[in-house]
């Protein structure tokens, strides 16, 4: 179902009904690290995975915090260190698979250089395999080949790459007990990341086909399930969504709408999927031109916006009027700089203020 894809590394997808049998097959006999959420450690997953499947957990990670922080995965790589794990099970939202990827890179030294998170950070070996299992819809974390570490202390966003897992398991199933803003917010960063290689330097034939088919499927199924939260067809297109995103971005990182997220994520605690997508209709409106946009895909998009009102969710976090006092106009280039377009300070301010203010005006 998910076709040929085309990739630098090697990379398993699956879908399931069955993520015990699954992960059987693949973890039999060796020591693994299951990194997994409260939420599904309370559930019992450690304990049903041990004893239904025969695999053997050598430890078990259940304190991930949403933005995984840098202090907090060096004190697990304090703890872990002395583990002989052979791979890594993630089990959960994009914290959980993005903490377990950079575990898997730590994991493989007994002592981190001060410069760890840095690109030009030289490690000796490859990173243990990761086996991913998402447990929401939209990161993409489970085939893309970053990690975004936090440090909210020193107001600080790091990127590590080169940590693609190599398996995900996509169980639509483990979706459907998601509530309306853990539905929400990840699609809106798949949104996000479709359109972020559509109006970027680096976009090829091949993301564009992969994020356009993101977002035909999540202008259809994202209504439908947030009207109906069991609906499991609506619930896989929106997984299906998510990978083909990450895959888009895999190529062409990630540009404008991510780099106004970060310092709003770490200024007011506003979730990633909300900060990186409640200037996107604005931001289309702003040079439409210069953007690899058709314009059916335009509509559907705005048309979704529309309708979700997201000026309104990003109040919740921060008051506009303190927003736009607050925020830096020079944005993180690391990002920024991907755009197509060319955006002034003055522009910004407009995206800023038309997405605000005027969710219904672009
Ligand atoms: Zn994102």
């Amino acid at each position: 179902m998910y076709g040929e894809i085309l990739l630098s590394e090697p990379l398993v997808v699956l879908q399931t009904d069955n993520v015990l049998e699954t992960c059987k097959g693949l973890l039999a006999n060796k020591q693994v690290l299951l990194v997994t959420s409260n939420s599904f450690s309370k559930a019992g997953w450690p304990r049903t995975l041990q004893e239904q499947t025969g695999i053997d957990i050598c430890a078990v990670v259940d304190n991930i915090q949403p933005n995984p922080q840098r202090k907090d995965l060096e004190s697990l790589h304090q703890r872990l260190k002395g583990e002989s794990v052979e791979c890594v099970l993630a089990l959960g939202g994009g914290s959980v698979l993005d903490s377990a990827k950079v575990l898997s890179r730590m994991l493989t030294e007994q002592s981190l250089s001060e410069n760890w998170l840095a690109p030009e950070c030289l490690w000796e070996g490859p990173p243990i395999p990761v086996i991913a299992i998402p447990t929401t819809a939209g990161t993409g974390s489970e085939v893309t080949p970053f990690a975004t570490v936090w440090d909210s202390q020193e107001q600080k966003k790091y990127s590590l790459g080169q940590v693609r897992p190599t398996t995900a398991i996509f169980a639509p199933s483990l979706t459907l007990s998601l509530n309306r803003e853990q539905t929400l917010y990840p699609a809106l960063d798949a949104l996000s990341h479709a359109l972020e290689s559509l109006w970027n330097r680096h976009r090829s034939e091949l993301s564009e086909s992969r994020a356009l088919k993101a977002i035909a499927l999540i202008c259809d199924a994202l209504p439908k399930t947030l009207a109906q939260p069991h609906n499991i067809e609506a619930r896989t297109a929106l997984q299906q969504a998510a990978m083909w995103a990450g895959l888009a971005i895999s190529e062409t990182k990630t540009a404008i709408a991510h780099a106004i997220s970060y310092p709003l994520t770490l200024s007011y605690a506003m979730p990633h999927g909300l900060a990186c997508s409640f200037t996107l209709k604005a931001i289309l409106a702003e040079q439409q031109a210069c953007f690899n946009v058709p314009t059916q895909y335009v509509d559907k998009i705005k048309a979704l916006l529309d309708k979700l009102q997201l000026s309104v969710e990003v109040e919740r976090f921060v008051s506009p009027s303190k927003l736009l006092a607050e925020f830096n106009t020079d944005l993180d280039p690391t990002r920024a700089a991907n755009y197509a377009g060319d955006i002034s300070h003055q522009a910004l301010k407009r995206i800023l203020e038309r997405s605000l203010y005027t969710s219904k005006r672009c």
